[in-house]
């Protein structure tokens, strides 16, 4: 049975900042749902778990970086959940702190190079055609069963907010947010950062899955590209860490919560405002980047 109860708090932090130009800041707790199948991707694996039960599929494939989120939360959802696993990872083989903890999951690994890796239905026909319970879980586990979990995020809010942000990889989890906001005619702006530069893509895409539905798209918080970060990030994400209790990432939501500090600085928001930050989980990411850590 796939079920796992959703704790995910709201909780307000404060700063002189916020007080100073009167707005407020809430953060949907999601990275509290679950310690390995952290934040969205929990939200993404849901209803794509309970199709591959239904289809009697017992050996879950998936397909990564050797730093990705989705890979060790499927590992752990599979181990939790009754389903073998199979991650199949980008690049030369190695280890690092997610690749071990995947491992230690029970899934199993197999390494491809970068050009294989971009086709991955047919690293799956390769490796599993005759696997007749073998399930197929697309990178970062995108599609519409993704984006109807990520929708549910929605309904647990008892209070509107004026603003909410989520930071983008895929933007799945963020299409899903605003068919839940429209689902449930909730007035709330929504404001997506995508982590990756030259994403002009992805604000196009998000608008037509969502049939046009209005958000403010901030391209230029990607601090140089997907896993680029920089000193400034990262004294950052060590301030917010010493002042909220709260661990950020400098994949994601470092860039994110950057993102709201700096439009909140430049005086983007009305006063009165309440801004609601998705925390999506995923601080692992933090033990990929150790040595970039100099205090
Ligand atoms: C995977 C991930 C994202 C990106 O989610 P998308 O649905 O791909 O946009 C955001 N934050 C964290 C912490 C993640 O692990």
């Amino acid at each position: 049975m796939i079920n796992l109860p959703i704790y995910s708090p709201v909780e307000e932090i404060f700063d002189p900042l916020f007080s100073s130009k009167g707005v407020q800041l809430f953060i949907k707790r999601d990275d509290m749902i679950h310690p390995y199948i952290s934040g969205n991707k929990w939200r993404k694996l849901k209803y794509i778990l309970l199709e591959a039960e239904k289809l009697s599929k017992n050996h879950l494939v998936t397909f990564g970086g050797a730093y990705s989120n989705h890979l060790l939360a499927t590992a752990c959802a599979a181990a939790k959940f009754g389903f073998r696993s199979t991650g199949i990872v980008r690049g030369e083989e190695l280890q690092n702190e997610t690749l071990l903890l995947c491992r230690l999951f029970g899934m199993q690994l197999i390494f491809v190079d970068r050009e294989s890796y971009l086709n991955k239905p047919a690293l799956f026909v390769k490796h599993f055609e005759h696997d007749p319970e073998a399930y197929f879980i697309d990178e970062g586990g995108s599609g519409s069963l993704a984006t109807i979990g990520c929708s549910e995020l929605i309904d647990e809010l008892n209070e509107v907010y004026d603003h909410l942000f989520c930071a983008a990889g895929t933007g799945t989890t963020a299409t899903g947010i605003l068919l839940g906001l429209k689902k449930n005619s909730v007035r709330t702006k929504m404001h997506i950062i995508p982590v990756l530069k030259g994403a002009d893509f992805l604000k196009q895409e998000i608008e037509n899955q969502t049939h046009g539905a209005s958000f403010e798209f901030h391209p230029d918080y990607h601090f140089g590209g997907y896993a680029k970060t920089s000193n400034e990030l990262l004294y950052f994400i060590k301030d917010f860490a010493a002042s909220s209790g709260i661990l950020i990432d400098p994949v994601y939501t470092g860039k994110m919560f950057y993102s709201i500090y700096d439009l909140i600085n430049k005086d983007h928001f009305a006063k009165g405002s309440k801004i609601l930050a998705v925390h999506t989980g995923g601080i692992t990411g933090i033990l990929g980047m150790a040595e970039r850590f100099k205090f």
